[in-house]
Order: structure tokens, then C-alpha cells, then sequence
């Protein structure tokens, strides 16, 4: 037996979209860190279900919670249910994303807009919605992901890239403004992980990027769920505004 604790232990995070992938991972790694943890879906109840029910019997505590990302009232629900329940948010994870691929001359306007929404918007929203408890605590670690194609871009997806790029850019000004209220904004850049999301890339893309990644293989939804758990511990207290690529060396500065 050890007598010291965990690291996230008394601490309470939101995780978007935890109900599979890579949000499913970040919920599992944050409660093995100690974290009570608000498992978002939009959709699957039954995803977030088996996630929180998961935690619970291995003796953490978790909640799952649908609300749409990108809708204030819904977040703003979600947010007072959790306040409601353990009085605190220490630790925003914003993983909910979408792809909507085509080719920049064949997109269209819903696919445009819908994909800077979510993958975008939905930070603003959620950021908003915790900002008042983490002021009021002194205290906060935001984290978002991001992805490779915000930082090098990606050919079919301008939507995609453009949204995270932006999500980079709010990460820097975030981290600028709300340092002096203790709370740090960082991101995480993905490159291909096995989810569901990379089942609509075609096969011949897959194997291009496959042979330019020096590790030769994809990332797991865990190896960037390490990379998040890492920027949300109190110990990470000056590291801000950073975005950490996770993608096996694909893309070096
Ligand atoms: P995924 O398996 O497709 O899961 C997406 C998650 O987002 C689901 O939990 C989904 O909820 C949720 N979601 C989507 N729209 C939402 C909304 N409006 N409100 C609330 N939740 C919503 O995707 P993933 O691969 O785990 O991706 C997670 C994040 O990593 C995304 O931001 C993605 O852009 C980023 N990323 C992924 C990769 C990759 O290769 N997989 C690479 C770079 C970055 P439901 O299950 O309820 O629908």
C-alpha cells in the first residue's frame, strides 16, 4: 500500500466527446489519475454509459452526460450538473471533432460550416461555460485537441484544418489571458490514431502516410491520452499555450 495519493485525486474533469475513441481513452487515463470524470456525448449514451460504468467499477467516479458541444444551453447544463454534483471543474478537456472531407473545389458550405462548429465553436462554448468555477478556484487545466492537419495541413480537408488551426491560435491567446487566473491552455496535435474517425480516409492515403511516419505504424487512442493526462496534472503548471504533436515523428519543424 502506498500513502501517497494519486495526482488528480479530489479533482473533476469534463471530458467532450467521451464516449469512444480518443475522448473514451482521455476519460479512462484522467480517472486513473484520480479524476471524477464527466463523460460528454452527443449520440451515444451507450457508449459513455459503458465508459462511466467501467470507471465506477474499478472504484472512480463518473458521470456520463449528453450535450451537444455546440450548443451554450446544453453546455451550460452540463456544466451546473457537474458543479451540482462534486462543486468543482478543474480539468476541460475538448475532444469532440468531426471530419467532413472533400476536395476545397467540391466542398460545400454545410460541410464548411458545420466542421468550423464543431471542431472550433465548440471550444469557445465550453471554455465559457467552465470559466466562472476555474476563476473562481483559481485554478484550471484546459486542454485541446487539436490535430496534425491544423498544424501542416492536409489535402481535402480545409474544413478540418482551418478548424484546428484556429483552435491552435485560441489555445495561445487563452493561455495568454487566462494564465494570471492560475488556469493553463494547452493542445494536443494528433496524427492518424485508430478511431472510427479515420475509417472514411481512403485506403491509398492511409498507406502514403503510413510509409512517411518513422515509428511505421498509427497511434493508439492511448498514446494520446498519456500525452493529455500529462498536460492536465497540476505538475505541468509551466508549460502553457503549448501544442504537443503526438504523431510518430510524421511531421518534424
Ligand atoms: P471519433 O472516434 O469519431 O469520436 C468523436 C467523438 O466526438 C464522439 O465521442 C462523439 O460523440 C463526439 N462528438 C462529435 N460531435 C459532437 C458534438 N456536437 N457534441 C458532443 N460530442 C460530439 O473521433 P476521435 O478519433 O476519437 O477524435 C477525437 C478528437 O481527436 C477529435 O477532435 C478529432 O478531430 C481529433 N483527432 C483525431 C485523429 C484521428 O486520427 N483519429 C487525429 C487528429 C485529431 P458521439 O459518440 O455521441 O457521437
Amino acid at each position: 500500500m502506498t500513502l501517497l495519493g494519486l495526482p488528480l485525486d479530489g479533482q473533476v474533469a469534463v471530458v467532450t466527446g467521451g464516449s469512444r475513441g480518443i475522448g473514451r481513452a482521455i476519460a479512462l487515463a484522467l480517472s486513473e489519475a484520480g479524476a471524477r470524470v464527466v463523460v460528454n456525448y452527443q449520440h451515444n449514451k451507450t457508449g459513455a454509459a459503458e465508459v462511466s460504468g467501467l470507471i465506477n467499477g474499478r472504484g472512480g467516479r463518473a458521470m456520463p452526460y449528453g450535450a451537444d458541444v455546440c450548443v451554450p444551453a446544453d453546455v451550460g447544463t452540463m456544466i451546473a450538473a457537474t458543479l451540482q454534483r462534486w462543486q468543482r471543474v478543474d480539468i476541460l478537456i475538448n475532444n469532440a471533432g468531426v471530419t467532413r472531407d472533400a476536395p476545397f473545389a467540391r466542398m460545400r458550405d454545410d460541410q464548411w460550416h458545420s466542421v468550423l462548429e464543431i471542431d472550433l465553436t465548440s471550444a469557445f462554448v465550453c471554455v465559457q461555460a467552465v470559466l466562472p468555477a476555474m476563476q473562481q478556484q483559481g485554478y484550471g487545466r484546459i486542454v485541446n485537441v487539436a490535430s496534425l492537419a491544423g498544424v501542416a495541413g492536409n489535402v481535402g480537408q480545409v474544413n478540418y484544418a482551418a478548424a484546428k488551426a484556429g483552435l491552435i491560435a485560441l489555445t495561445k491567446d487563452l493561455a495568454r489571458e487566462l494564465a494570471p487566473s492560475g488556469i493553463t491552455v494547452n493542445a494536443v496535435a494528433p496524427g492518424y490514431i485508430e478511431t472510427d474517425m479515420i475509417g472514411v480516409v481512403p485506403r491509398r492515403h492511409l498507406a502514403w502516410a503510413l510509409q512517411a511516419i518513422p515509428v511505421g505504424r498509427f497511434g493508439s487512442p492511448e498514446e494520446v491520452a498519456s500525452a493529455v493526462r500529462f498536460l492536465a496534472l497540476p505538475e505541468a503548471s509551466y508549460i502553457n499555450g503549448h501544442t504537443l504533436v503526438v504523431d510518430g515523428g510524421w511531421v518534424m519543424p
